[in-house]
């Protein structure tokens, strides 16, 4: 989150760099321009990111090209330029008391650097290994030369912070060591005293933190591993407390400001459906977050509430009976989708669920066109449709609802920010109430941050009677094995999806990869006997539903395709899935892919095929794949694997850029900080009381700073 920088003639923290023996105007320039570091607060609340132990080196003799990251200490014995114009680079050879020498290759600043480094003299370089024609080098190491690492004498020599930096800056003296000599003299102008305490006192004590003050000394020079783990548990609690507590205290603003609708009744339509329409009874999991979200339109508040649940646990239901307590109440109802398909299928179920009933439901996309779109936009604004089923195009401006109460959107993710806007000025006085659905299961400690000022519903319990789905890897050259497991489903009377990945910057490739793939299928699973169908991105819209109601409909058995089916679809027969080059996908697609099997009773199967060499990561997605089906342990180790900001539905949030704490790895520590949160505002909603003063003097001062994230749209 960014500290204000704002100008405070009283605070020594706000005073310039400038005022640092060793920074002049042109490095205070840099240092503003290249890391946005203008005061001495900026300095010292960008943290290092992370240590090297001075007393730890490999023996290049001993050195593994899966090495990762290497330290080593050694002489530099040679440095020459090697290569012209984009190839040409910097190349130095470091031999250690080993006896072997390991290559170090630049390719920026090779000029400069070459005038740097001196032949002969011992230095300390740091990178990751690379092996390039069985040989073992490192690009762009981190060097220090050792006579000058001695030289710093105050911070335990094992122990050094690394800044982010960049080659600008090394070049004017601002590395490594030339950061940690502005962090010293930093403390030195600023009395650590008087650095602000704003955690209560209660509770650094009951949580054994150390202080602020103490933490921000030691998260830059820690004098022992000991010290620095304090300070990146108070660092940490910090930061996730306090977003926290600003999410909470937005809820809690949005909620006292959004008026919406109250839906105080459930009527005729809702019991209707509730005792005829209904064709199965509802799970556990979703009369619970039918009465959360009953309480919600209820309360004369806008709801806005995220519903999570994984493929298949039948959110659409849930979508549809509250559409209807909206109607009960004189509204008009919406539900979006973020494709044709996906939307029509909507529309579909929905429209076969009300059949019989006194309930208008339509259909608009931009496929609806001429008279057929006239009238429809003239009955809806007339309020002669009750539920209006579609893609994006029921946001455009030319449609008008009469009263539009509830809008829910599915594959919220999809969306972008500015068409959720939209939605909210759909209606007045109040905006409709919002229904959020998504089947991509966003860990528990990333929905508490990034909707932490939502309300979050969670399905998390399957309709009874599905088979869990039996996930198998096999490698490139059991195809055969895998072709034959189609057949005994296909003599089964059951289908087949075989999904092959597409890739945007390499769609020609993928599509003649496709086509290849197809001649191959039809080798395998001729006509008549076979029916194979293919649907991929580069097709027309109409093409492609029609290729998919034919598996739909049972004409084909097997569909070829991209990852377009991954939203939605859903076709009950279809018990296999093989998923060709699987470690070109994702996780959380891998699951979203595989949630098209099993979606009936009968046992399903999903075949991962890959090619034999795999990268440690692809090992551990399909390790993932084949362990579980459960989506909430997907995207934890999707969250593992690929860190928050990957992270489907949260890229555009902002409120994952944290300092310190990493969401990730601190998810206990953020459950204790949002209980503590939560704890604080419920005994005292406006910080009152005075041991929470300081916490509302710091709020207050940093609340401007994340304004705007207090609505999902
Ligand atoms: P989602 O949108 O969450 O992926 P759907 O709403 O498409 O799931 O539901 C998947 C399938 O499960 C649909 O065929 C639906 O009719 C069925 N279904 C939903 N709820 C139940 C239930 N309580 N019992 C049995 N089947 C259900
Ligand atoms: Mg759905």
């Amino acid at each position: 989150m960014p500290l204000q920088s704002a100008k405070s003639a009283t605070d020594p923290l706000d005073r310039t760099v400038a005022i640092l023996k060793g920074v002049g105007p042109a490095k205070a320039e840099l240092l503003a321009k290249e890391l946005q570091i203008f005061t001495l607060r900026d300095l010292l609340y960008s943290y290092p990111f992370r240590y090297v132990d001075r007393t730890q080196f490999h023996a290049i003799i001993d050195i593994m090209p899966n090495d990762g990251n290497v330290q080593v200490r050694g002489k530099l014995v040679n440095l020459s330029v090697r290569g012209e114009g984009r190839a040409q680079r910097l190349v130095g050879r470091l031999r250690d008391d080993s006896g072997a020498a390991l290559e170090l290759v630049w390719f920026r600043g090779v000029n400069f650097l070459q005038r740097t480094f001196k032949v002969g003299e011992e230095y300390i370089a740091f990178g990751t290994v690379q092996e390039f024609g069985g040989r073992l080098s490192v690009t762009h190491p981190e060097m220090e030369a050792t006579a000058a690492a001695r030289a710093e004498t105050d911070v335990a020599p094992s122990f050094e912070p690394v800044y982010s930096s960049t080659e600008k800056l090394n070049r004017r003296g601002l590395d490594a060591r030339g950061r940690r000599k502005l962090i010293r003299a930093a403390f030195a102008h600023v009395d650590r005293t008087a650095l602000p305490e704003m955690l209560p006192a209660y509770l650094t004590e009951e949580l054994r933190l150390i202080s602020h003050a103490e933490a921000l000394f030691s998260i830059h020079l820690p004098t022992d591993q000991a010290a620095l783990d304090a300070a990146r548990r108070r660092l940490k609690f910090e930061e996730l407390f306090l977003l926290q507590m600003r999410l909470l205290q937005l809820k809690t603003t949005r909620e006292a400001r959004t008026a919406g609708y109250v839906f105080g009744r459930i009527g005729d339509v809702f019991n209707e459906f509730y005792t005829t329409g209904l064709p199965f009874t509802l799970t556990g999991a979703q009369k619970r977050v039918l009465r959360e979200i009953r309480q919600d339109l209820g309360r004369g508040i806008q709801m806005n509430r995220l519903l999570q649940g994984d493929v298949g646990s039948g959110k659409t239901m849930v979508g549809l009976m509250s559409m209807l307590m909206a109607l009960d109440n004189g509204f008009q109802a919406c539900m979006m989708a973020p494709t044709e398909i996906l939307a029509y299928q909507h529309y579909e179920s929905v429209r076969d669920y009300v059949r019989g009933m006194d309930v208008r439901v339509e259909f608009l996309s931009g496929s609806v066109k001429g008279r057929a779109r006239r009238e429809l936009l003239a009955d809806l604004a007339a309020g002669e449709i009750d539920i209006l089923l579609g893609t994006h195009a029921l946001i455009e401006p030319p449609v008008v609802f009469k009263n539009l109460g509830l809008a829910i959107i599915d594959e919220q993710h999809r969306f972008g920010v500015k068409q959720r806007a939209k939605l909210w000025k759909k209606n007045h006085p109040h905006p409709p109430h919002v229904l959020v659905m998504t089947a991509t299961p966003i860990p528990r400690t990333l929905a508490m941050t990034t909707y932490g000022d939502l309300d979050v519903s969670v399905i998390d319990e399957l309709p009874p009677g599905r088979t869990p789905i039996k996930t198998v890897h096999f490698t490139e050259h059991r195809r055969e094995r895998v072709f034959g497991r189609i057949r005994e489903e296909i003599a089964k009377g059951r289908q087949a999806y075989v999904v092959y990945p597409l890739i945007e910057e390499n769609e020609k490739l993928d599509l003649l990869a496709l086509e290849a793939a197809y001649d191959e299928m039809l080798d395998r699973f001729p006509r008549p006997d076979y029916q194979i169908s293919v649907v991929h991105g580069r097709m027309k819209a109409e093409d492609k539903d029609a290729e998919m109601a034919r598996f739909k409909n049972g004409d084909t058995q097997i569909m070829m395709a991209t990852t377009v089916i991954e939203v939605g679809v859903n076709v009950p027969n279809a018990t296999i899935m093989v998923i060709v080059h699987t470690e070109r996908f994702g996780l959380s697609q891998l699951h979203q892919l595989r949630g098209r099997v099993g979606r009936g009773a009968e046992e399903s199967f999903c075949i991962l095929l890959s090619s034999v060499k795999l990268s440690k990561e692809s090992k551990e997605r399909i390790r993932t794949m084949v362990g579980t089906t459960d989506g909430f342990k997907i995207a934890e180790a999707d969250l593992r694997l690929r860190g928050p900001g990957m992270i489907d539905g949260t890229q555009q949030s902002g409120v994952l850029q944290m300092r310190i704490a990493d969401l990730a790895l601190d998810g206990k520590i953020l459950a204790v900080a949002r209980e503590r949160a939560r704890s604080i505002l419920e005994t005292d909603p406006a910080l009152e009381r005075p041991e929470h003063q300081a916490l509302r003097r710091h709020l207050d001062r940093h609340l401007r700073a994340v304004r705007g994230w207090g609505r999902i749209s």
